[in-house]
């Protein structure tokens, strides 16, 4: 019988198409491991939201290992020495984990592949992330041997290619073993104080898909836009601990398509919602084939461009009191509940980036605090691309107007309204004030912000720094 080969659990927290795994288990008998390193304790642990959400998706991977007959073994510290003292103690043959996309944990895996493999171990490092690798994206086009930089010709390519599925192969076996586990990850280890979150793992992600393919996705075109409905899909915590793959999303999602009696805006719908996943793909290939430009502007000319790394009114920003009741809605979604509806998270960044020509990092390293989701290779290419230093190609950085947003896209306030209470009371009639008001401190008598900056005067001046610096 050949010897047995560890799987190390990362954010890839299910046994269902994993990549990993099947990689693992074709080599041997699975047995299946984690370990909490200082790099997992620091990014788990900045957020307690997401403290509980990961302790509860790593509880939910136990229960479902146990139904077959294992169990995850847990080490806390460094994945060097734990990994091969388990591999030693059960004469393992090599150990298989998922590919990061995050700068520091890609070289350190390397750093480790190395570890292991003078260690005489096999180490193997899998991509499973996306729903097609960055190595599929290579494989498909050589010549582009170093990915993408822009999203449109990668999503050009993404739509034709097949996404793949790893079933639960019929060789993955877990092997028996008598080794002792360090007892599974609780909230409070990472300074949590929250009890575990109720929603973490498989059986909830899959739940979160099947209701929204069946009930909202068909008008996914509108609720990317209009936050109220909140009816976005919900799964950016699960596609970060993987405890659904990306893989399933789209294969589900596609076979949505196929129902024949879909009108034809459902079925744009759909593909827009395609286009969402394809868009975490193409940040995940950039992170992996540019890892520099985690703190570093994509746009290489955009480098010297100075933004402030701090602004009279940053706190207001991160407090929700801008006095831009869409920004400062956003914000305060954000705080109760570790999401921010999309569309929002763009009005509030340009706030950010803009209004107050704040660097795009300082940004980014705030709603890591908060977000329960947590993907450097999505929120760098998101903000980078808000700041107009990214992969968004437009001439211009586009400046939202967060009072037309508000009135486009929460025109009944019933957005505003939900989390500023402040707001509770306003008239109808002033959400709705026109063009010639939206300067004017409306909301001041209800005891909310004076408005911290006049965003047109703003937007104007920062426009032309970036001309005249562009224009160099
Ligand atoms: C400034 C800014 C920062 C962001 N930071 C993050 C972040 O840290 N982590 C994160 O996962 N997303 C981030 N996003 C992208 C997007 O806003 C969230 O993925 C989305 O709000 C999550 O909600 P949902 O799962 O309901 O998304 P849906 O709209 O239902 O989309 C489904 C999934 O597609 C992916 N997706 C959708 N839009 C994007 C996008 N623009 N970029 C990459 N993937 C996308 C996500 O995995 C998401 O869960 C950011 C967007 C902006 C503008």
């Amino acid at each position: 019988m050949s010897a047995p080969f560890l799987f190390r659990f990362t954010r890839d927290l299910r046994i269902d198409d994993h990549a990993g795994l099947a990689e693992a288990a074709a080599h041997g008998e699975v047995i299946p491991v984690l370990v909490i390193d200082r790099a997992t304790e620091t990014r788990v642990g900045r957020s307690p939201r997401r403290a509980a959400f990961f302790c509860a998706a790593v509880a939910a991977l136990d229960a479902t290992l146990r139904e077959r007959g294992s169990r995850l073994i847990v080490r806390r510290g460094a994945p060097g020495p734990a990994l091969k003292s388990i591999a030693r103690a059960c004469g393992a043959s090599g150990v298989a984990w998922s590919a990061s996309y995050e700068a520091e944990t890609m070289r350190a895996d390397v750093r480790l592949q190395s570890e292991l493999e003078e260690a005489g171990l096999r180490a193997s490092i899998v991509h499973d992330a996306a729903a097609i690798s960055p190595e599929e994206i290579v494989q498909a086009r050589p010549e582009n041997d170093r990915g993408y930089r822009a999203f449109a010709p990668y999503f050009d390519l993404w739509r034709t290619l097949p996404v793949h599925a790893y079933d639960l192969p019929v060789l993955l076996r877990f092997a028996a073993t008598e080794l002792q586990s360090e007892g599974l990850p609780m909230p409070n280890e990472f300074g949590a104080q929250e009890r575990a979150a109720h929603d973490g793992g498989s059986v909830h992600a899959r739940e979160r898909l099947a209701r929204f393919l069946a009930e909202r996705a068909v008008q996914y075109a509108v609720a990317v836009n209009v936050p109220a409905d909140d009816a976005t899909s919900h799964l950016s915590a699960d596609l970060t601990f993987g405890t659904i793959s990306a893989r399933e999303v789209v294969r589900a999602t596609r076979r949505r398509l196929d129902d024949p009696f879909l009108l034809t805006e459902e079925r744009a719908s759909l593909r827009l919602y395609l286009r969402s996943i394809a868009l975490r793909d193409f940040f995940l290939q950039l992170a992996h084939f540019h890892p520099e430009t985690e703190d570093a502007p994509l746009q290489e000319r955009m480098a010297a461009f100075a933004a402030a790394r701090s602004h009279a009114a940053l706190d207001a920003w991160r407090g929700g009191k801008t006095g831009y009741p869409l920004v400062d809605a956003g914000i305060r979604q954000l705080h109760e509940t570790g999401w921010m509806h999309p569309h929002i998270r763009a009005v509030a960044a340009s706030f950010l980036c803009f209004d107050l020509g704040v660097d795009w990092r300082v940004g980014r390293d705030e709603w890591e605090h908060w977000l329960i989701e947590d993907d450097r290779a999505l929120s760098t290419g998101n903000w980078q691309w808000i700041a107009g230093v990214g992969a968004d190609m437009a001439q211009y950085p586009r400046i939202y107007n967060p009072e037309k947003q508000r009135r486009r896209f929460d025109p009944a306030g019933t957005y505003v309204k939900r989390w500023i209470p402040e707001l509770r009371h306003a008239p109808v009639g002033a959400l709705r004030a026109n063009d010639e008001q939206l300067t004017l401190p409306l909301f001041a008598s209800d005891g909310y912000a004076r408005p911290v900056v006049d965003h047109e005067a703003a937007a104007r001046a920062y426009l032309e720094r970036y001309r005249a610096y562009v224009g160099r």
